[in-house]
């Protein structure tokens, strides 16, 4: 076996901790460098690997030389992994205690079609004619030839921005800054130069967007390419018309979800010349090349958090590491700052910069808040609609001015209940109560939210032959009424529903945007990043619903949806009114909303909260889940594992928290167990995530059960 070059690989598979797996190579084959992808087979399928190390010699540690195999295909026709990625990888697998594997995993999907493949090739050979006549216009000697080149350029770029589905070119003036504008400008280029990244905290229409598309406009003069993030992509429709108008041809879109052929082109884009990349949280893992600036918008969106699969990673934190590897500027930008950042910013971790000013001179919009409990008694309600709010949508709509009402249930109603013995029915396969929808064939089914299982609506309870009544209203139902309350205005929903398809979502927006829709309802997709000139109303119905999650971090995150969701309306100069109904109107949330806490105080007090109990950011959690299709073996599992806990190398200080139900137990079949990790934010906290990451590997490992066992740093 001598005389055999060995080579390590990053495989997209979960491979224990550390996955570098050793591959064998043809004798005579050409020398393999970092970074380069190539095809190896392991556990009779193939991969598309990485390598992470060309010469590991000639002997293999650790492992029998004979288990090693040959690698199956060098050259597969694809670009190389820059050093740059395969740091950040290495960076987001310690911090979110999972594989390089599982990241790569997510940096480069595999699942090809060979549709995909084809069109992604395609790109790829525009690019490469792109790069050549680029090169031959600088080395023309005679200006027809020069002329020839560039006109067959042009005619190339037309066609990538045809296949990339692009607009022509258009210049967009620039715009000038005022003064505020300058000052928190200079901020950031401040924070910058000490190597911070600054948070920029500005009212929704303070001209934050602006400020990024100048840093924007100077990072990509200075040849240094841009990420700009967005928590969603709904968000940044608008958004992605602004920057085409500054940037025709270097603005690339990319979202989580998108086809794989769409992501290579994001990847070949950028591999081919300056770029600005507007993207959701999958973005970071693109093939950047060159950054100067990264911009994180609308940074305490919990949705920059990918729950599953692993990484379970947040893109605004891995945004800050990618940065920090590049040495670009980083702006995170909110109306509402997530408590993390102002805690950063606090301890000089990061720059506070505030922009104070709204552009159009609009005042916050009027909060006014209604009982639901009393106006019942009052006979003050009309179903889900108080009188009050009522009115206030008539004046609104005579004024010829748009609604928009969110209610944060999807579905008819999120519950039925059997009129004679009360039962309510739950999912089979779930611990939750089914939710009865309404399709547009008339048909009426009872829906899992957890599951998605479908069943028909009969009406009649299983378990005595009752009636089955519908129990409160979610957006189905919330339109229904509003339709019978104002029949002459144009209504329409915005839910995951009514948004099945991005084009239905966009189309939805845009009439709203055009003026089409008079009344808008919809789940909190309604409450970002959306500018719309005639909306002056916003309500909130059964705000309860957003108050009622059992968490440390409830109250600052529906203070958060409910500042947002106000920044909405009143962008335009006019003052707008924002109407809550609850049935807890006393809740400190509307206080500081209204306006008797100053905002400063509330956070402080949200602050003082977490120091006091020990929460995040004075300590950072980690969350286990366990999960197994048989309750008794997964509760075993649950203890045996805090068993193992309790006795490993966990410091004093780090508190278990568990095992505990949560508040859906059972989904899809599996029963899950949950646990709490707080780990002080000290000397002992890497070693501590360590210590979990390597219990939790050996338990699976060794312990023998059948459920599984996931870690979550920084749950949201
Ligand atoms: P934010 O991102 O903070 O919500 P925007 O950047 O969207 O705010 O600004 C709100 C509105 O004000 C936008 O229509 C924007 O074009 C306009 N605006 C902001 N700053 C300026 C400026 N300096 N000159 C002209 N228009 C501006
Ligand atoms: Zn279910």
């Amino acid at each position: 076996m001598s005389g055999r070059r060995f080579i390590q690989v990053i495989m997209p598979l979960q491979l224990e901790w550390e996955p570098f797996y050793y591959y064998d190579l043809e004798e005579g084959a050409s020398p393999l460098e970092e970074g380069d992808r190539i095809r190896v087979g392991f556990a009779g399928k193939d991969y598309v690997a990485v390598v992470s190390n060309p010469d590991a010699g000639t002997e293999a540690a650790g492992i029998g030389v004979e288990k090693i195999r040959p690698v199956l295909q060098t050259d597969i026709g694809l670009p190389p992994v820059s050093k740059t990625e395969t740091e950040l990888w290495r960076q987001v697998a310690g911090y979110y205690l999972c594989t390089v594997g599982e990241v790569y995993k997510a940096a480069y999907p595999a699942g090809k079609t060979a549709e995909e493949e084809v069109k992604a090739r395609t790109m790829e050979r525009l690019l490469k004619r792109l790069e050549d006549r680029e090169s031959r216009i600088e080395r023309a000697r005679k200006p027809e030839t020069k002329e020839r080149y560039i006109a067959e350029r042009d005619a190339i770029l037309a066609e990538i921005s045809k296949s990339a589905g692009e607009r022509q070119r258009s210049a967009a003036p620039e715009i000038e800054l005022t003064q505020p504008q300058k000052d928190a400008y200079s901020g950031i280029k401040e924070a910058s130069k000490s190597g911070k990244p600054a948070l920029l905290h500005g009212v929704t229409g303070s001209g934050k967007t602006e400020i990024y598309l100048k840093l924007a406009r100077e990072s990509m003069d200075e040849g240094r390419n841009v990420l700009y993030l967005v928590p969603e992509i709904a968000l940044s429709r608008q958004l992605e018309d602004r920057i085409r108008k500054q940037f025709p041809c270097e603005l690339q879109v990319s979202h989580s979800g998108e086809s794989l052929a769409r992501r290579r082109e994001a990847a070949s884009f950028i591999r081919s010349g300056s770029y600005i990349v507007l993207g959701t949280r999958s973005a970071v893992f693109l093939p950047h090349r060159n950054l100067g600036l990264v911009i994180i918008d609308e940074e305490h969106d919990p949705s920059y958090k990918q729950d599953n699969p692993a990484p379970r990673y947040n893109g605004r934190e891995t945004a800050i590491m990618l940065a920090k590897i590049h040495g670009a500027t980083v702006v995170l930008g909110s109306a509402t700052p997530s408590l993390e950042s102002l805690y950063n910013c606090s301890v000089g971790r990061y720059s506070l910069v505030d922009l104070t000013a709204r552009y159009y001179d609009a005042e916050d919009a009027d909060v006014e808040i209604i009982d639901t409990i009393a106006e019942r008694r009052k006979n003050g309600m009309k179903g889900s609609f108080s009188r009050k709010l009522i009115e206030h949508i008539r004046e609104c709509l005579d004024r010829k001015e748009q609604v928009m009402i969110l209610r944060e249930r999807r579905a008819y109603s999120p519950v039925v209940q059997c009129e004679e013995c009360g039962d309510i029915p739950r999912c089979n396969h779930c611990n939750v109560s089914l939710s009865l929808h309404l399709r547009a064939d008339g048909s009426r089914k009872l829906v899992c939210h957890y599951c998605g299982r479908v069943t028909e609506f009969t009406g009649t309870c299983g378990k005595c032959g009752g009636k089955l009544s519908p129990l409160g209203s979610g957006t189905q139902k919330i339109e229904e009424e509003a339709r019978e309350l104002f029949p002459e205005a144009r209504i329409a929903r915005l839910d995951s529903d009514s948004a099945m398809s991005r084009k239905n979502e966009t189309g939805i927006i845009r009439d709203f945007a055009n003026g089409d829709t008079d009344i808008l309802i919809g789940t909190r997709m309604v409450t970002k990043g959306f500018d719309f000139s005639g909306l002056t109303l916003v309500a909130v119905i059964q705000a309860d619903s957003i108050l009622g999650q059992q968490d440390y971090r409830a109250d600052e995150r529906s203070l958060q949806m409910l500042e947002q969701f106000r920044g909405r309306c009143g962008r335009r100069g006019r003052r707008g009114l924002f109407v809550i109904q609850t049935s807890q109107p006393g809740h400190p949330v509307y206080q500081s909303l209204e306006g008797s806490l100053a905002p400063d105080t509330t956070l402080a007090g949200f602050l003082a909260e977490r120091k006091l109990f020990g929460y995040p950011p004075y300590s950072r959690v980690v969350g286990i889940t366990v999960k197994d299709y048989n309750l008794s073996r997964l509760e075993k599992m649950a203890d045996d594992f805090k068993g193992v806990l309790e006795h490993s190398r966990l410091g004093q200080s780090a508190s278990i928290v568990g095992p505990y139900k949560p508040a859906v137990d059972k989904v899809a079949n599996q029963y899950i167990r949950a646990f709490r990790i707080l780990l002080p934010k000290d000397r002992s906290l890497l070693l501590n995530k360590e210590t979990l990451a390597k219990v939790a590997e050996c338990f699976a490992k060794e312990r023998k059960y059948t459920g599984h066992i996931t870690l979550d740093v920084d749950p949201v």
